[in-house]
């Protein structure tokens, strides 16, 4: 694993340091565990070694007032990686510690917050209930005098309804519990310049050289560049700019992904460098992945890849969304388009923006009510009444797994969105992908359950993927080719000769005619009998190639597809 490289300090008392860190951005690997090496400054030949599970420990039995040293590394299957830099931190003094411990802080913090908690339920009673001929002008200009920028009376009301709801309303109070990290939506900053200025750095536009154009975003082109900051050594960057002549919303949307992307810091994530927004062009600067997006990436390198190496992505991918819910963020568009992919195949979770997001997505379409959504990536519930939630991210999860295990492949095919949609409702689900583990293939039908409570969470995901990791043989038993062929989204039916009029015709139409006399050949010629052909029949008969067993198994299983929906007539 590459060296730690972010470390902060937590409660600080005069006895005890406690300190958090970000995983490594390159674990290369599982992280086992962390050891942390600190000492006093300049008493470095006594020091202590602790070892921790977690990315956070707390350091006891120390001098009040003292500087301590601390270097932390990580560990995989693979080893130690490098010591981080040292950091230093001081515990208190002895003096001030009674009053000032930093430890009564989080307290303070949270006995304030209870009581305006409290304070706020009573008003909304008041406001709400039978006292209001005598007690609503007193209540509101109470209210008014003491949180002029809050509505509490909706806000209690709603919470009152639904837990989700209360979390949205109390993030966009800003009001942030002490520990819990959330998500501030840009949307309640009345100025959007303000949003962008707290979440995102701004940079000098002389602080970057833009090199080669490496792709187009829906606001305008995306180059490969370098960012030199003053006193920081020179790093590869995406650079995302803005079109000229663009109009304020457009502008607003922009860099409302830039104020999304700044409130994030994991290395699953996509890390916002900063914005240039005082010089033309204005532009967004992101950290650069070098392999670009990963569905591009896996149909550029079919077969490429070892199981645990695919697996690896996908746990990369399940961490950046648990991260994501935990700070109560919904993406909306999952999807392998909108995964980056780095020289370690590192993944990250990309693509952040509000209404936006779906707008540019050419694989977002219009729903009869108006909205746009990528259908295919996307729950029911979503699609029938817009209930985007964790668990349909979850949903959506499921599809980038099959993406990712069918190195790309299409979800659902070429059938139509309309199709999609009324096979998943009667309860179709998409075949396991070729070579796919059967535990694997499991959890992508656990996370299409249509009951969005019985999906698994991103952290029950995470341990899952996890566990499969560090047991390799619970991989090795795959979906096996016949039970693969009857988990279509397909009842037993052979496949209709109506498709193909020949076996001859049909392996013409997905170019693999070299191969028709060998199916004549060996019974196969019906298209009633190729409706049988599993995986291990096309090995015996000679079709080594993965490429050619993939297009033929695919043409099959799509034949059948359509069969179900009622596409071919029979
Ligand atoms: P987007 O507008 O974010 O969908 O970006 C358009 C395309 O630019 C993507 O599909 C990627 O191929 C490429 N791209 C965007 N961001 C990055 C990045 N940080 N590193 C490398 N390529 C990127």
């Amino acid at each position: 694993p590459s060296p730690v490289s972010s470390v902060k300090k937590g409660k600080i008392t005069k006895n005890s340091i406690s300190l958090s860190w970000q995983e490594p951005d390159r674990p290369n690997g599982i992280i086992l565990e962390y050891e942390i090496k600190y000492f006093e400054k300049d008493q470095e030949m006594s020091y202590t070694i602790i070892k921790s599970k977690e990315t956070t420990i707390t350091a006891d039995g120390l001098k009040p007032g003292a500087v301590y040293v601390f270097q932390i590394r990580a560990r995989t299957a693979a080893g130690y990686g490098g010591f981080s830099r040292r950091f230093e931190f001081e515990t208190s003094p002895v003096s001030v510690a009674a009053s000032s411990d930093q430890s009564q802080i989080p307290i303070i913090v949270v006995s304030v917050t209870v009581g305006v908690i409290l304070l706020a339920v009573v008003i909304g009673f008041l406001l709400s209930g039978s006292c209001c001929d005598h007690g609503c002008g007193w209540a509101s200009s109470l209210r008014a005098v003491a949180y002029p920028s809050l509505t509490w009376r909706c806000g209690y009301s709603k919470a009152k309804q639904d837990p989700e709801e209360e979390k949205m309303h109390f993030h966009n109070g800003h009001i942030k519990l002490p520990g819990v990290r959330t998500y501030i939506d840009p949307h309640t900053y009345e100025d959007p310049n303000q949003a962008v200025h707290e979440f995102a750095k701004e940079i000098e536009a002389s602080c970057i050289t833009i090199e080669r154009v490496i792709g187009a975003g829906e606001f305008g082109e995306v180059c490969s560049g370098r960012l030199k900051l003053q006193g920081k050594r020179e790093l590869p960057v995406a650079i995302k700019t803005l079109k000229v002549g663009y109009t304020e919303k457009q502008r607003r949307d922009f860099l409302g992904e830039a104020s999304i992307m700044g409130q994030f810091d994991h290395p699953n994530i996509i890390h916002l460098e900063g914005v240039v927004t005082k010089s033309k062009p204005v532009m967004i600067v992101t950290e650069y992945m070098e392999n670009g997006s990963l569905d591009t990436f896996l149909k550029k390198n079919d077969g490429q890849f070892t199981v645990i190496q695919l697996v690896g992505m996908l746990r990369g991918i399940a961490s950046g969304m648990k991260y994501l819910s935990d700070m109560g963020y919904v993406h909306r568009d999952l999807a392998a388009r909108n995964i980056l992919i780095n020289s370690n195949l590192v993944c990250k979770v990309s693509d952040f923006g509000l209404s936006r997001v779906l707008e540019d997505d050419p694989e977002a379409a219009y729903t009869t009510r108006g909205g746009k959504i990528p259908i295919r990536w996307t729950a029911p519930e979503a699609i029938a009444f817009r209930k985007f939630t964790s668990a349909s991210d979850v949903w959506s999860y499921g599809i980038v797994m099959w993406e990712v295990m069918s190195y790309g492949e299409r979800p659902y095919w070429e059938m139509t969105n309309q199709d999609v949609i009324k096979a998943v409702e009667e309860g179709y689900r998409l075949p396991s992908p070729m070579d796919c583990p059967a535990a694997l293939y499991q959890l992508m039908l656990d996370c299409w359950q249509k009951d969005r409570n019985s999906r698994p969470k991103f952290d029950e995901i995470v341990s899952m993927l996890d566990k499969l990791i560090r047991n390799p043989s619970s991989l090795k038993t795959l979906v096996n080719a016949s039970s693969r062929v009857s988990n279509l989204l397909v009842e037993h039916s052979p496949v209709g000769s109506g498709a193909y009029r020949s076996v001859g015709e049909w392996l013409e139409a997905i170019k693999m005619g070299r191969y028709t006399e060998i199916f004549m050949e060996n019974g196969y010629s019906s298209m009633d009998a190729v409706a049988q052909v599993t995986l291990e029949d096309l090995r015996r008969l000679g079709v080594t190639l993965v490429g050619h067993q993939k297009k033929i198994m695919n043409s099959l299983q799509e034949m059948k597809v359509q069969l179900v929906n009622g596409m071919v007539p029979l």
